[in-house]
């Protein structure tokens, strides 16, 4: 059989939302538009350069069955977390938190002339693993690989493979690529997705078309792909640059509120007891 191309099924535009203490940003997955992408729950891109919009940062708060990603493009976050880790999230780099059981965590954004850009990506967890010891990766910037493949496009790895070159970040049950692309004008890009993973494009700098024949996409936006086996973006007289994200559906049921994302209400309400009772951080006995 050919390998398929796949074609695109929608393009968001992302929402403005008011999160945390007060900070100002865009959402393109966790809206009334598009709700879930089996397994991402939440993509939000914060980039301001007005400290009123992003000062108030996120202060200490829960969270339980999911994972959060957040890479920065620049500017800091501070964070620290109840599993004793603690420090700055720069330019360039990742932190892929496993909130398992449950984790207590900050993340607030320095203020600096140059203002603060990156993203947050929420990545469910199968019910098997909801309630599972918190896990930290925190990686810095010259730990993530940058290849450069034909047609002088230039791809981070942050985690799953692309060029022949593996990402740092390892072990998450989803079986994530999480890419960094930046393909110059007059080029192309194709990138092999395994069928049945759900797979998108959050387009944040320049324009190209997401598939043969399909209308040009400027940033800022969501592309999402349809199924099949790989993935091309071609470019004109602009570049583009783009996370490119994929993992494999998880296809259970979800009850979410706020910072928890579990399989039932029961679950749901029990985490809210926890937080009540002071027994929601994850511990050995939990
Ligand atoms: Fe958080």
């Amino acid at each position: 059989m050919n390998p398929m191309r796949r074609k695109i099924s929608s393009v968001v535009e992302p929402q403005p939302v008011v999160e945390g203490a007060g900070v100002r940003l865009k959402r393109s997955i966790g809206t009334r538009t598009l709700d879930y992408l089996d397994p991402f729950l939440l993509l939000d891109h914060f980039a301001d350069t007005a400290r009123e919009d992003y000062e108030a940062g996120f202060p200490m708060h829960p969270h339980r069955g999911i994972e959060t990603v957040t890479y920065m493009l620049r500017g800091f976050v501070d964070h620290r977390d109840s599993i004793g880790n603690s420090g700055s999230i720069g330019p360039g780099d990742v932190q892929w938190m496993t909130a398992g059981g449950g984790i207590m965590h900050e993340e607030m954004p320095r203020v600096r002339r140059e203002g603060i850009d990156g993203f947050q990506l929420w990545v469910n967890l199968p019910a098997k693993l909801k309630m599972s010891r918190p896990r930290y990766q925190g990686v810095s910037s010259s730990e993530i690989p940058e290849v450069e493949i034909e047609g002088g496009v230039r791809i981070r790895v942050i985690t799953g493979a692309a060029g022949g070159v593996k990402g740092p970040v390892s072990g998450i049950a989803a079986d994530p690529t999480y890419l960094d692309v930046n393909v110059p004008p007059g080029s192309s890009f194709t990138h092999q997705i395994s069928r049945g993973h759900t797979a998108f494009a959050y387009v944040f700098e320049g324009e190209a078309s997401f598939a043969e024949g399909a209308p040009v996409v400027s940033h800022m936006r969501l592309v999402v792909w349809g199924d099949g086996d790989y993935v091309e973006v071609v470019t004109s007289e602009s570049l583009v640059r783009f996370l490119l994200v994929s993992g494999k559906p998880l296809n259970e049921p979800i009850a979410r509120y706020g910072p928890f994302v579990m399989n039932t209400r029961e679950e749901i309400e029990q985490a809210l007891r926890d937080l009540r009772q002071g027994t929601f951080v994850w511990s050995e006995s939990s």
